[in-house]
């Protein structure tokens, strides 16, 4: 045994007492603080009974400052903001479009307040939620019904189901995608109870293809926006019209699954062209698909709209009570698309329209601006330029086009050997400042695409941490 006076860690009652421990019950809690406290002297008991930890390691102040930068972390919400300076406009992984102010304060009301979510207060009776926004729809889209699930995932699997359960649905072998891994149009079908019957070939589908499909077990004829993978070369695709009339003289409604639906030509604006859901409707779709939080801007929802009586067999599907959307993405989708009705404006107005139209010369302007500024947080190691750089729209849409657009690049100033460490440690340290901070790393440069670099004071005010990365 050991001469020396055995340590003993502090006893609970003590610590609670401290004054060093008063303002954290008054913080966190009195319960959360007697949890932590617990918690690290049973961490501490092994090292206090071997003797390996000395007393000033167990004060009470020293345990208080300890349980104090738990308890906080704890605090911190999982929820975290984030720059995102990748270059990917609407970053699936980082939340898609940002929401327009009308939306965040109608979010807020429904949030707050009881509202009429199903209620229809001319008659006084019940209503139906999708009515909330089925004006609006029919006059941007010309559709004639809507009806609104959690995203465009659950609308294609919905109206799959709702009018080809048991029956045959005809496709191109061009258009069995997968979407972002879980997502894969042949696994939805076959979820929905529809069976697959793929035609034509990957690069060329005819309309003899369909025709020759076309049978007894039919059930509808399907068409999926390709997203994000283009089929370039030898390649032919039936026009949505021909396919239309040929599936209406059969019967049968076509369904087209337009992915990002824009509502508006997004030409006006010098962005590549994407169908329309409106073009899709006159063409002859009988049911148009598409996702409220790509390039309409919104929050996630599902949207499924076109003919009446098809909606309201889809709306009778019991699926549809599992898949609805709730008041705030209700509230937030009526609010943006009633800034649809007024496109001169709708750039200035919408976020994701505006980040995706921001001008290449603004964002190089900007760009040359803060690299001075970066390159003297950053130090001598790293050589920091203002180029040109190329972005993308994102979530499928428009794959291939890129966004013109500048961008701080870093480099190491380091062997080839080193580069990739050096590379690494960079990007987990933007990751780890207070708002993190997104970029990419590509050709042995980290890239920090500006085009997203809205909030310049609160990224700039953050930064110093960075001076410490080697
Ligand atoms: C993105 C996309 C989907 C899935 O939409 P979510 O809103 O992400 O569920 C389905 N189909 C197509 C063609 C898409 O582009």
């Amino acid at each position: 045994m050991s001469s020396s006076v055995a340590l003993r860690l502090p006893s609970i009652d003590g610590l609670l007492r401290h004054p060093a421990c008063a303002p954290l019950a008054e913080r966190y809690g009195r319960d959360s603080l007697l949890t932590g406290l617990r918690q690290l002297l049973d961490e501490l008991r092994p090292g206090v009974l071997s003797g390996q930890l000395a007393a000033v390691e167990i004060g009470a102040e020293v345990l208080a400052g300890r349980v104090g930068e738990r308890l906080a972390q704890q605090q911190r919400s999982q929820v975290r903001r984030v720059f995102n300076l990748t270059g990917t406009v609407l970053h699936t992984n980082l939340g898609r479009a940002l929401l327009p102010e009308e939306a965040i304060e109608a979010v807020q009301m429904a949030a707050r307040y009881p509202l009429n979510l199903e209620f229809d207060l001319a008659s006084g009776k019940r209503g139906d939620r999708d009515d909330l926004i089925e004006g609006l729809i029919r006059e941007l889209t010309g559709a004639e019904a809507v009806t609104v699930v959690n995203n465009n995932a659950a609308a294609v699997l919905l109206t799959l189901n709702s009018l080809g359960a048991r029956k045959e649905g005809i496709i191109s072998r061009g258009e069995l995608i997968e979407i972002g891994g879980a997502f894969r149009i042949p696994d939805i079908m076959a979820r929905a109870g529809v069976r697959l019957h793929e035609v034509g070939t990957t690069n060329r589908t005819h309309a003899r293809d369909y025709q020759a499909a076309i049978g007894p077990r039919s059930g509808l004829i399907m068409r999926v926006h390709a997203s994000n993978y283009s089929i370039e070369g030898f390649t032919a695709r039936v026009p949505t019209a021909e396919l239309a009339e040929l599936a209406h003289a059969h019967g049968l409604p076509l369904l087209e699954d337009l992915g990002s639906g824009s509502l508006l030509d997004l030409t006006r604006w010098g962005l590549p062209a994407e169908p329309t859901v409106r073009q899709a409707l006159l063409d002859g779709a009988d049911i148009v698909t598409f996702s409220g939080d790509k390039l309409l801007g919104g929050p996630q929802a599902g949207l499924i709209v076109g003919r009446k009586d098809l909606i309201a067999k889809i709306k009778k599907n019991p699926l549809k009570r599992a898949l609805r959307v709730d008041k705030l993405t209700l509230a937030a989708l009526e609010a943006v698309l009633a800034l649809y009705r007024d496109p001169d404006r709708l750039a200035e107005r919408l976020p994701s329209l505006r980040l995706l139209t921001r001008p290449r010369a603004e964002i190089h302007a900007q760009a040359v601006r803060l690299q001075p500024l970066f390159a003297a947080v950053l130090g001598e190691v790293w050589q920091v330029s203002a180029v040109e750089a190329l972005g993308m729209i994102g979530s499928g849409s428009q794959p291939v086009a890129r966004l013109p657009s500048a961008a701080l690049c870093c480099r190491p100033q380091v062997s080839k050997r080193l580069r990739g460490r050096y590379l690494l440690n960079l990007e987990a340290a933007l990751r780890a400042l207070p708002i993190p901070v997104l970029g990419r790393i590509d050709d042995d440069a980290l890239w920090l695409d500006l085009r997203q670099l809205d909030d310049e004071p609160a990224w700039l005010a953050q930064l110093s941490p960075l001076r410490a990365v080697p």
